[in-house]
C-alpha cells in the first residue's frame, strides 16, 4: 500500500499551530506584550536574573531603592491564571523574588512582593509580574 507523500515525516519548522491558550498560558510570545518582548530579548531591560523559566529586571519607574519585576518567560495574564496553571511556576516566581532581595541586600531588612491584579488592583501590564520592593520602610495600607 502506498503511503501518502510526507507521511511519517516531521512537520516543517514553520508549520506550528496558531497561538492558543491553555489555562491562561499562551504557548508563545504574545504580540504587543512588552514583557514577552523583554523575555525574548527584543526589548531592552536591566536584567538582574536570567533563568530558564523566569527573568527579573529593574522597574523603569522605581518606587523604592529596590524595585524589581519578577516575570515568568511564558505569558500568563495575571497571578490567578498563573496559580491555576500549576506546574510550580508561581513557586519559582516567589523563590526568584527572594533571590533578588538577597542579591540587593534587603532579605534581612524585609521587602514587599506585590501582584497587582486587574483594573482596581492597579495592573497596567497584562503579563504577570511580581513587584519586589524594598530598601525602605513600606507604608500600610497601600494607596
Ligand atoms: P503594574 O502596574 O502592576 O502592571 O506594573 C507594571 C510595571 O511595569 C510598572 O511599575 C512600570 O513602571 C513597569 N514597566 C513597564 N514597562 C516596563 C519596561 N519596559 N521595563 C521595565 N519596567 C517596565
Ligand atoms: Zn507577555
Amino acid at each position: 500500500m502506498d503511503e501518502e507523500p510526507g507521511a511519517g515525516c516531521p512537520p516543517p519548522p514553520m508549520a506550528r499551530p496558531a497561538p492558543g491558550t491553555t489555562n491562561g498560558h499562551y504557548d508563545r510570545g504574545v504580540p504587543d506584550c512588552s514583557f514577552c518582548g523583554i523575555a525574548a530579548g527584543g526589548i531592552p531591560a536591566t536584567i538582574v536574573l536570567d533563568g530558564k523559566r523566569i527573568i527579573a529586571f529593574r522597574d523603569l519607574n522605581p518606587q523604592a531603592p529596590t524595585h524589581v519585576l519578577v516575570v515568568p518567560r511564558d505569558h500568563f495574564p495575571n497571578v490567578a491564571e498563573l496559580a491555576a496553571a500549576g506546574g510550580g511556576l508561581l513557586d519559582e516566581v516567589v523563590a526568584a523574588a527572594r533571590e533578588v532581595a538577597a542579591a540587593d541586600g534587603i532579605e534581612a531588612s524585609g521587602y514587599r512582593i506585590v501582584f497587582n491584579t486587574g483594573q482596581d488592583g492597579g495592573q497596567t501590564v497584562g503579563h504577570v509580574h511580581a513587584h519586589v520592593l524594598g530598601g525602605r520602610s513600606m507604608a500600610w495600607p497601600p494607596g
